[in-house]
């Protein structure tokens, strides 16, 4: 399967799990916190995609991504974020679509969105780094995710950029 087709499928499931769990999220376009601060690990056909989403912006807009990469700090805000909001959302890389469900991963661990502990997703239904509710059933690291086809290399996006 290649990326493209990848993601409509989990673009699919991804709808289906936000639903599944709605009463408890608030991702919303202007709610950008989890794009302030983060490693972003990406596969090199990841980071492909995105930067057609890239070419695709306004020289306005790409003179403030440039600007961004030019000051980007390892675990701070990602470049592509202008004004609180993705600059290049349909091309955004796959931790960016799983990040805010809580779902199964490895050895039945539970992963859960760290805007939990600041009144965000889940927030109604945690406690002690723990959700009462039953998580996705699905591993949604991105990096298992990544496994099902040849992604190339994976780094974090600062290390790609800088
Ligand atoms: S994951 Fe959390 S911080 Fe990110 S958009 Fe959703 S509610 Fe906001
Ligand atoms: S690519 Fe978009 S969604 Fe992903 S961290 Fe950057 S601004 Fe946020």
């Amino acid at each position: 399967m290649n990326y493209i087709d990848f993601l409509k499928e989990l673009d699919k499931k991804l709808k289906k799990y936000y639903e599944q769990h709605k009463e408890h999220l608030h991702c919303c376009p202007g709610c950008s916190s989890c794009c302030e601060s983060g490693d972003y690990p990406l596969s090199a056909t990841e980071l492909e995609y995105l930067m057609q989403g890239y070419a695709k912006l306004s020289d306005n807009e790409k003179r403030i991504v440039q600007n961004n990469i030019k000051n980007i700090v390892k675990g701070g805000a990602c470049p592509f974020l202008i004004d609180k909001k993705c600059s290049v959302y349909p091309y955004r890389p796959i931790i960016c679509r799983t990040h805010g469900l809580a779902y199964l991963c490895k050895e039945e661990t539970v992963k859960v969105p760290y805007c939990a502990n600041a009144g965000l997703n889940y927030s109604d239904v945690y406690s002690d780094g723990e959700i009462v509710i039953n998580p996705i059933t699905e591993n949604l690291d991105s990096i298992s995710l990544l496994k099902n086809f040849d992604c190339g290399e994976i780094r974090n996006l600062a290390d790609w950029l800088l």
